[in-house]
């Protein structure tokens, strides 16, 4: 018989202990303490096996924008799956709800973004660009353009290419990686790697890293650069104003594509649709996933613009998953997109709760042990250190405090991650007062009880 929501905890623990591997997870860790158990969810807040009520300041992993328990979403998924459950969109038939998904999404993205290319995820979204700019280059006859400029701390994915483009190296070094063809560049980090200079100078310094890397790749050898406009799993790295504006430049004046990675900071993340256009960047692809379902269901993709898709139209590109534009995905993120729509979200968080949380948050600058609190709409991190004039590091091993703050953030039923020693946030996008309110004080007080 199978085990339920209901099932004791010390039952569900064992099970998943004999048989479930975890992503992102040290297994002998967990297997002495066990996982704890999401049963349900509701607007912002998760319930465990043992009834806990856990308010989930990361909106799952940076995915559930409309908040949990929206009946909407599965209704729709429910009557799409009677009326059309699975085709594919391969060898030149389409349905209903790709080519509705594609158009609304080249609707709401900037500029001449008016194509998708869709995938199961991120990661194979990213892929698909990996592919799709070296195909653009070798159709506008400069096969030799191949190689992609990525970032150190930039996280793209779990798959063998969009892990290469990443760059938090204790993550995407393990198991042979990177392939040819990916060239990393310095983060904009200002508050951990710029104090001898201030944020506009940083800025710059970091941008024109790009320039650098061009000239000594050779201008006629870059096919593209990647970026998520916000860093978000390298440490929600909030760039200073200068580095986004000069980057554009660098891209325009060698002609290379940039690759905008809007996983975590479309719709609605950073207060605007997508974060270039809270950043003021022209990407000529971006890639999409996580709140373009809220998570609900698995899907993402590439937009992208109309001269990429005019060349890329000229060959057969051979590229696609089983799952790409999959009708009941595309239903659920249509109707997703809808409730944003509908109920403003995205202007809520730049005008309105968006507002109070930056407020609210930046307030824990106040804590002792936060050197700096940024956060541009809702995705914000402080940086945790002994000594804030200094911006000392702990003298225990790095991380291993931040891992202590989200252990107690979790003991006090509040979900934050830590990513070394930064802890960072991205609630649902439907986060009321009060509930920003509950968040600061539960930080407050974890951040209270030490380390
Ligand atoms: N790109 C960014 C910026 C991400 O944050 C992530 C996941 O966290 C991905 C790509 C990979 O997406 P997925 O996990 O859906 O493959």
């Amino acid at each position: 018989t199978l085990l339920t929501a209901n099932s004791p905890t010390a039952e569900l623990q064992a099970l998943d202990a004999a048989h479930h591997m975890h992503p992102f997870t040290h297994g002998q860790e967990l297997g002495a303490k066990g996982a704890r158990v999401i049963t349900r969810a509701e607007g912002c807040w998760l319930t465990d096996s043992d009834g806990n009520r856990i308010l989930d300041a990361m909106a799952g992993l940076w995915c559930v924008n409309v908040g949990y328990g929206r009946k909407e979403l599965a209704e729709v998924a429910a009557r799409q799956m009677q009326e059309l459950p699975f085709y594919n969109t391969f060898f030149q038939t389409t349905h209903v709800p790709a080519l509705n998904l594609a158009a609304k999404l080249a609707e709401l993205a900037p500029g001449d973004l008016n194509h998708v290319f869709f995938a199961g995820s991120g990661s194979e979204a990213n892929d698909t660009n990996l592919r799709m700019v070296r195909t653009y280059w070798a159709e506008k006859g400069q096969p030799q353009r191949d190689v992609i400029i990525s970032r150190w701390n930039a996280y793209h994915g779990s798959s063998v290419g969009s892990g290469s483009l990443g760059g938090m190296k204790g993550i995407h070094m393990q198991g042979g990686l990177p392939i040819p063809g990916v060239h990393h560049i310095d983060q904009p980090n200002w508050w951990s790697e710029g104090g001898y200079s201030t944020p506009e100078a940083f800025g710059l310094e970091r941008a024109r890293a790009l320039e650098a890397a061009i000239l000594e790749i050779g201008p006629d050898r870059v096919a593209a650069f990647i970026a998520e406009p916000v860093q978000g799993a390298g440490g929600v790295i909030v760039p200073p104003e200068t580095y986004w504006p000069e980057v554009q430049k660098i891209v325009d004046k060698y002609g290379i594509l940039l690759i905008a990675d809007e996983v975590i900071c479309g719709f609605g993340r950073t207060g605007e649709w997508f974060g270039s256009q809270t950043m003021g960047i022209r990407p000529d692809i971006m890639t999409v996933a996580k709140g373009l379902s809220s998570g609900y269901i698995p899907i993402g993709g590439s937009i992208v613009s109309d001269e990429v898709a005019s060349v890329i139209g000229n060959t057969e590109f051979n590229h696609g998953y089983t799952y790409s534009g999959h009708p009941v995905a595309c239903a659920v993120a249509l109707e997703n997109l809808r409730i944003i729509e509908e109920e403003g979200l995205v202007e809520k968080v730049r005008d309105d709760t968006g507002v109070y949380l930056r407020e609210r948050f930046e307030s824990l600058t106040d804590h002792p042990m936060v050197g700096e609190a940024k956060i541009v709409g809702m995705m914000g991190s402080i940086a945790l250190t002994p000594q804030k004039e200094t911006r000392a590091p702990f003298k225990a091993e790095a991380g291993t405090v931040g891992f202590k703050v989200r252990e107690r953030c979790f003991a006090n039923n509040l979900i934050m991650r830590h990513v070394g020693d930064r802890m960072i946030i991205s609630p649902p996008l439907v986060i009321s007062r009060e509930e920003i309110d509950t968040l600061i004080e539960r930080a407050w007080q974890s951040l209270d009880e030490g380390y």
